[in-house]
């Protein structure tokens, strides 16, 4: 969640981080602000909103510092108001912070304040930090110091920077659990949350572990681990970070753009990974492992959200060719659970920031129980990237809009070859899949052509307030994917369902009022899907379902049908999910919703 900047350098510092900020503002978009220091005062500007809006506040001032910093905010304590944006800063505004996260200890530290006479103007966590700070320069004299004392006592996720007229000419930057990268360019460093805002500047990278942090001035920067008070050596790392540069090109917004790059998305994920002639696949970031994934007898898969339903689509894929027990578990259960594990037990992460920090904090949890710890992440680098010991890349490109779309295409894809991997041998139709695999691209560009039928369809059903998405087997993890597209775009209330669960309770919501999507393309249960889409019509209950091409008795059973091409059982997934997304983008679009930022949420979501 939210976007952090810092420039220090020869440029005027407020480009790069307003800038930097636009790059960001898909972290988190409900308030912005940056600080900066201009001889020896520090101005502060923020406010509700976006970042052109702060852009405008900006231009104005006509300021031209070389040390500035930015934040965009994604609430966590306070509501999104001006007084509660980033940057936040002590009595004399002589400290400025910018912190992403949550300080879990904040009230202790705040009490602590109060009754040493701080006063405190904001409902935020962060507002403890400069106080804090302040609290230990009264002590030591030292910034340095008081800025490493002061991030010592903070607990919970947080990447923080800090600029001060105390500390002229430099900058403070501390990480626990919450991203932060240094870019090292030709006389300039430029802090970020993510790549994409340092890309620009240069393509040399720091990326800070837990408890690190850095002191950076023209001279240099100067990494210390707070945790053990120790000097840390790093030197700066090439960026492997093809940032496409995510223009709009056409489209209206980045959700659609990002749903019309499934034919691509589905190439890039399968890539010089698939061989359909010899029936083989080549996954490069599992060879270093591939003697200890002989050993696996067990995979649980952790994640959140949509890569958690790509998550569900892999435990069958997974079972089925490679015959591994595998279960899905959400990352923010699977932390706080006890359950016995061995080392022949693997785990999965997924995740499409690789910023996670439910599925970071999963992966903590088996830290040093000599158990393979496994990643599909899209972006390179990233902290699940780098935590795991070997993992597989979705290669999708950013992806910009909150709800996320080529991520999903991507994750099933991958997850499709890693039960190839996984099952060498054991499924005799190796070559046919690999075959559809391979055409899959095509068969997703023909179903865009679609688009139009799928928005008049999904237009009709926006008088709904209430939807059921169901589905079986492959079909399943779809219908919850299709619930929480709808619901995060369109507000609209919708659930996810095992068609064979609706007996056992759900059938009793349904009536005229009550609209219901059904997955039934093709499959081994489609006639048991025929027979929930007829319990729901016999109730009165409008449908819509997506189905197989060609399939005509379809037609009669429900009362809208959306066609996709025809695919095995086990890739239906990824065609389907191009329905679920575009039926939810149209029907957002038709209700006026912001499809890229839907409200209350963010993309890359760093905190617990
Ligand atoms: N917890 C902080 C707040 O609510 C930071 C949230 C964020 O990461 O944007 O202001």
């Amino acid at each position: 969640m939210c976007g952090i900047v810092g420039y220090l350098g020869n440029k005027n510092a407020l480009g790069p981080v307003v800038d930097g900020l636009k790059a960001l503002e898909y972290r988190g978009y409900d308030s912005a602000g940056v600080a900066y220091i201009n001889s020896d005062s520090c101005t502060v500007i923020k406010r509700v909103g976006r970042v052109e809006t702060i852009e405008k506040l900006v231009d104005k001032e006509k300021a031209t510092p070389h040390l500035a910093m930015g934040h965009t905010r994604w609430a966590t304590h306070g509501a999104p108001t001006t007084v509660n944006a980033h940057p936040h800063f002590n009595h004399d505004k002589t400290i400025m912070v910018v912190h992403n996260g949550i300080i879990e200890n904040f009230q202790v530290i705040k009490n602590r304040l109060i009754e040493l006479g701080y006063q405190f103007a904001t409902e935020t966590d962060t507002e403890v930090v400069p106080h804090l700070i302040e609290y230990h320069f009264k002590q030591s004299g030292s910034f340095e110091d008081a800025f490493e004392k002061a991030v010592s006592e903070l607990e919970g996720a947080f990447s923080i920077v800090a600029i001060s007229s105390l500390a002229l000419g430099q900058l403070f930057a501390a990480r626990l659990s919450s991203p932060l990268v240094l870019g090292v360019g030709e006389d300039e460093f430029i802090l970020a949350s993510d790549p994409s805002a340092i890309m620009e500047h240069t393509k040399k990278v720091i990326y800070l572990e837990d408890y690190e942090l850095a002191i950076i001035s023209k001279k240099g920067y100067k990494i210390r681990n707070f945790k053990r008070a120790a000097v840390v050596e790093k030197t700066a790392e090439e960026l492997d970070f093809d940032l496409e540069h995510a223009a709009l090109d056409d489209f209206p917004n980045f959700m659609l753009k990002e749903i019309f790059e499934a034919p691509q998305t589905i190439k890039l994920a399968t890539l010089g990974r698939i061989r359909p002639k010899s029936g083989t696949v080549k996954l490069g970031g599992l060879v270093d492992v591939k003697d200890k994934l002989k050993e696996v007898q067990r995979l649980i898969i952790v994640a959140c959200g949509t890569s958690y339903y790509a998550g569900l689509v892999g435990e069958y894929l997974i079972e089925e060719l490679a015959h591994i027990p595998v279960e899905v578990q959400l990352a923010s259960e699977f932390k706080y659970r006890f359950e016995p594990f061995s080392p022949s037990t693997a785990v999965l992460a997924i995740s499409q920031s690789g910023e996670t920090a439910d599925t970071i904090a999963a992966l903590k949890k088996v830290e040093g129980r000599n158990m393979l710890r496994l990643g599909i992440v899209n972006a390179v680098g990233s902290t699940v990237a780098r935590m795991t010991d070997a993992g597989v890349y979705c290669h999708a490109g950013p992806e910009r809009a909150v709800a996320s779309t080529k991520a999903f295409i991507a994750q099933v894809c991958v997850l499709a070859e890693i039960g190839l991997h996984f099952g060498n041998g054991k499924i005799r139709d190796r070559k046919r899949f690999l075959q559809e695999l391979d055409s899959l691209p095509k068969k997703a560009e023909q179903l865009l052509t679609q688009v139009d039928k799928i928005r008049q369809i999904a237009e009709k059903y926006t008088r709904f307030s209430n939807f059921l998405y169901i589905g079986r087997r492959y079909g399943y993890p779809c219908a919850l994917e299709g619930a929480l597209k709808l619901k995060e775009i369109t507000y609209i209330h919708a659930e996810g369902y095992a068609a064979g669960e609706m007996k056992h309770g759900p059938l009793a919501m349904i009536d005229k009022n009550f609209a219901t999507f059904a997955i039934a393309p093709d499959c081994q249960v489609l006639e048991k899907v025929y027979s929930n889409i007829s319990e729901i019509k016999a109730r009165g209950g409008p449908i819509v379902a997506v189905a197989t091409e060609d399939n005509r008795q379809i037609k009669k059973l429900v009362d809208d049908v959306i066609y996709i091409p025809k695919t095995i059982e086990q890739l239906n997934p990824v065609l389907v999910a191009i329905v679920i997304q575009l039926f939810a983008y149209y029907a957002a679009i038709k209700l006026g919703k912001n499809v890229d930022r839907p409200r209350n949420l963010a993309k890359s979501v760093t905190v617990e």
